[in-house]
């Protein structure tokens, strides 16, 4: 028995599925889910000192590679200053400035602990600041897990067969319109059938929990121009795509302007964190300034501070962006011709810093009944084989692909190879 399998069984008897995040348990894949013991740039090391190319970085917040020096010694320098003061600090001030001059449409934010915390903030003060009730969402987008949000949602309750999940009172769950992700029909039906009472749209810029799929050309605009017809906040959720899609996010690089934002992982730079801003006038409606309630015992702390203000400084420098997106077109390319040689049917949507693999006939993945028509067992197939040969992908078919700058061409190449190895044997 390897030391994975005997902790993944012990585990089991403690934590439910031995995880404490479904998708980590291997589900989605099967097998024995990884325990890591260290990780280090492009590369983790499991507890039986295996090393892997790793393309999950911690689920995105590792752009800049694992145990990044610059994240490492800001954490201990501010460790030593001691780990939690619940009063306000010079750093959240910093990391506001820093923000806000990142993401323009943001005016104010405020710092939470999580992604889930964030998108249900966003979405408690757009109901607030709206007087509205329902909000529209998309089939296949995940935004953590707060309750109005698990409905028809993707990642891990994609993967587990569990999009609307039992726990959540179906009185909350009517008040969750869910329309189609590239489909501005499906968004105008749900405003016109509700023209006075949704508060917000929120959406993934570009959808990363079905997979990787890019928003077309006039998706986001056109919920921009739909929120304002109808009087409805838009809520752009970057956990994912903020400073990997581009420094200033998705909403940069797709050039929409939202209502509100969402931060999460990259922002923390590996500590739990997680962040949403958006229109002061909005903004102000929060307590204390507002009567929309919000709070947090640990947001804004200090060691997260730190390690997030180190990566967002680190990042900022020229060319990481530029290297990050050359680095995911090398592979997406790498990988597209491997799999043509091999006669295999595959689709590399990528965008930035993200990617995603899809075993399918279609020419091109666009929605998320084009992911639901993949073929799943094959990549399960493919997953495996990708792992024998040290590369560790997300295990699940629903999940998007995270590069960092850590990796190295040669990195790329070897995951080409043993791509063209996996090719070879489905
Ligand atoms: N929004 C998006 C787009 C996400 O991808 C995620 C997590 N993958 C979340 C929200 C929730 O973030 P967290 O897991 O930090 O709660």
């Amino acid at each position: 028995m390897s030391r994975s399998e005997t902790l993944y069984t012990e585990a089991q008897h403690f934590i439910p599925g031995g995880v404490n995040s479904p998708v980590r348990a291997f589900n989605g894949v099967g097998g024995t889910p990884l325990f890591i013991e260290r990780a280090n740039g492009a590369y983790i090391y499991d507890v039986d000192g295996k090393a892997y190319i790793d393309y999950v970085g911690s689920w995105g917040p590792m752009v800049l590679g694992h145990n990044h020096p610059a994240i490492r010694t800001a954490v201990i320098k501010a460790v030593e200053k001691g780990l939690s003061f619940g009063a306000p600090t010079a750093d959240e001030v910093e990391m506001a400035k820093f923000v806000t001059e990142l993401v323009p449409s943001m005016d104010m934010v405020r710092m939470v602990n999580s992604g889930t915390e964030a998108t249900m903030s966003a979405i408690r003060l757009a109901r607030g600041y709206t007087a509205r009730d329902k909000i529209i969402k998309f089939e296949g987008c995940y935004h953590g897990h707060a309750d109005c949000l698990l409905v028809k949602a993707g990642s891990g309750a994609l993967t587990i067969g569990q999009p609307n999940s039992p726990g959540v009172p179906a009185d909350f769950a009517k008040h969750t319109l869910t329309c189609t992700y590239n489909d501005l029909g499906s968004v105008r039906e749900a405003f016109e059938k509700h023209p006075h009472d949704v508060a917000c749209i929120i959406v993934e810029p570009v959808a990363g929990n079905m997979n990787c799929i890019p928003p077309a050309a006039d998706f986001l605009p056109g919920l921009r121009a739909l929120c304002d017809e109808f009087g409805a906040l838009l809520i752009i959720d970057e956990v994912m795509t903020g400073f990997r899609v581009a420094l200033g996010g998705a909403q940069a690089y797709y050039d929409v302007e939202p209502d509100l934002t969402c931060l999460g992982k990259i922002i923390g730079g590996g500590m739990p964190v997680g962040a949403f801003g958006g229109r002061g006038e909005i903004m102000e409606k929060l307590a204390p300034t507002g009567p929309v309630y919000q709070a947090g015992t640990l947001s804004g702390n200090p060691i997260a501070m730190a390690a997030g203000l180190a990566c967002l400084q680190e990042i900022s420098q020229p060319g990481v962006h530029q290297r990050l997106t050359e680095l995911t077109e090398m592979l997406a390319e790498g990988l597209t011709a491997k799999a043509e040689q091999a006669g295999i049917p595959l689709v590399v949507n990528h965008v930035g810093g993200m990617f995603g693999i899809f075993f399918t006939d279609s020419p091109t993945v666009t929605c998320y009944q084009d992911v639901m028509n993949c073929d799943v067992e094959r990549f399960k197939k493919f997953f495996h084989l990708m792992l024998e040969k040290g590369i560790y992908l997300a295990p699940s078919a629903f999940e998007a692909g995270f590069m960092s700058v850590a990796h190295s061409d040669e990195d790329i190449r070897k995951t080409i190879d043993a791509a063209a190895y996996a090719f070879s044997k489905l």
